[in-house]
């Protein structure tokens, strides 16, 4: 498919700049990127949204950007449509990974390319490319920011001796998205020495993935599931919690609102279970900062919008995007060559060096929580 569209991927497709220099179809039109985005409810994908457009726009793409509230009608919809539009490649940001496999069969008929963008599209040989972060060391990362919450870990990832024992709760972001499982595989096989020995107990029991989704990543769920958990397993607030394994500072700030109501504290200071978290969200950052939520992990939006669009490139310039990793992401039909992206755990005091120095965000916008 890629050598059909080297033949008219034109050679402007490494300028940069305007129309003048735009890659150009055979018949001369620019060529066309859609790209599907899950929600606009989670800051992260409208970053990613922009970044992937302007980077595109950049190299004098086309590109249809289109948001699906996180509804898997809408989003396989608007796959339809931009197909239909004639685009020449598409990246998209799964809702679930395994609802698209018709869009991608009409995309494959239609030699065009299809990038996987941070989450797998499952059970198609259709993906052609992936471009993610290491989803495994994400999950590991956020169970060390955790044993290092408790004390049981320092920041530099040695044992402190401490034995507990701690009582945690875990939860794991939408059983339907597949970095899901990898990051709560990362995260438990990480704490599991730890249940093992006695050092970390669950009092819900409740330690299985299934038991501990929250579906879409929804923060009101979460928070109801944490209300749930207190009901039943701590006398509705009254006993002992140390920390909760959250996956995604959505997740979090639903399980910090649970936590304040019950009556543990506002701050960690004063008796709050250290909360994890993921995406170093501006209002999760304000609460690390403000020593309410304890850690996130940031994975760089913008370097992930960048690797989109040199892997498109080399798609429509008629290569082969580099790949760093093709053994990791088998999506139940064949392993899909990868490129993945490190990601960095956010304390309070590695804010700075890693959110304001590198620009993600301003010391103002860590100060407000907007
Ligand atoms: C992404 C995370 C994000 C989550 C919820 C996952 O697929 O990798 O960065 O927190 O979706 O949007």
């Amino acid at each position: 498919l890629a050598l059909s569209l080297a033949a008219c991927g034109g050679e402007g497709a490494g300028d940069t700049g305007g129309d003048a220099s735009a890659p150009a179809g055979g018949d001369g039109e620019t060529l066309k990127v859609g790209v599907a985005m899950p929600t606009q409810t989670s800051e992260r994908w409208i970053a990613d949204g922009e970044a992937v457009k302007e980077g595109l726009e950049e190299k004098g793409y086309e590109v249809d950007l289109q948001f699906a509230n996180d509804d898997i009608p809408t989003q396989s919809q608007q796959i339809d449509q931009m197909i239909t539009n004639g685009a020449d490649a598409l990246v998209i940001a799964a809702i679930d990974g395994t609802a698209l496999s018709s869009q991608l069969d009409a995309a494959a008929s239609a030699d065009i390319p299809v990038i996987a963008y941070d989450r797998l599209i499952r059970d198609s040989e259709n993906v052609d490319f992936y471009v993610t972060f290491d989803n495994e060391n994400v999950g590991v990362q956020q169970a060390t920011s955790l044993l290092v919450g408790l004390g049981i870990l320092d920041q530099d990832g040695n044992e402190t001796g401490e034995k507990g024992p701690f009582k945690i709760e875990l939860f794991a972001g939408s059983l339907d998205d597949n970095n899901a499982h990898f990051f709560w595989k990362g995260a438990m096989d990480t704490l599991q020495p730890y249940l093992d020995s006695g050092v970390l107990e669950v009092p819900s029991g409740q330690t299985e993935i299934e038991q501990a989704a929250i579906l879409r990543w929804q923060q009101e769920t979460a928070q109801k599931r944490m209300e749930d958990l207190l009901t039943s397993s701590y006398g509705g607030g009254s006993e002992q919690l140390d920390g909760v394994l959250s996956p995604y500072d959505g997740l979090s700030r639903g399980i910090i609102t649970a936590l304040q109501n019950a009556g543990y504290g506002e701050t960690i200071e004063d008796g709050l279970p250290v909360v994890t978290g993921q995406d170093a969200e501006i209002a999760s950052v304000k609460l690390i900062n403000d020593g309410v939520q304890f850690a996130t992990i940031f994975k760089d939006t913008r370097k992930l919008a960048a690797q989109a669009v040199v892997s498109l490139e080399a798609f429509l310039e008629g290569g082969e995007p580099e790949a760093n990793d093709t053994e990791t992401y088998d999506n139940g039909v064949k392993v899909v060559p990868s490129y993945l992206l490190e990601s960095d755990i956010v304390y309070k005091d590695t804010i700075q060096s890693l959110l304001v120095d590198s620009g993600y965000w301003t010391a103002e916008e860590v100060e407000s929580g907007v």
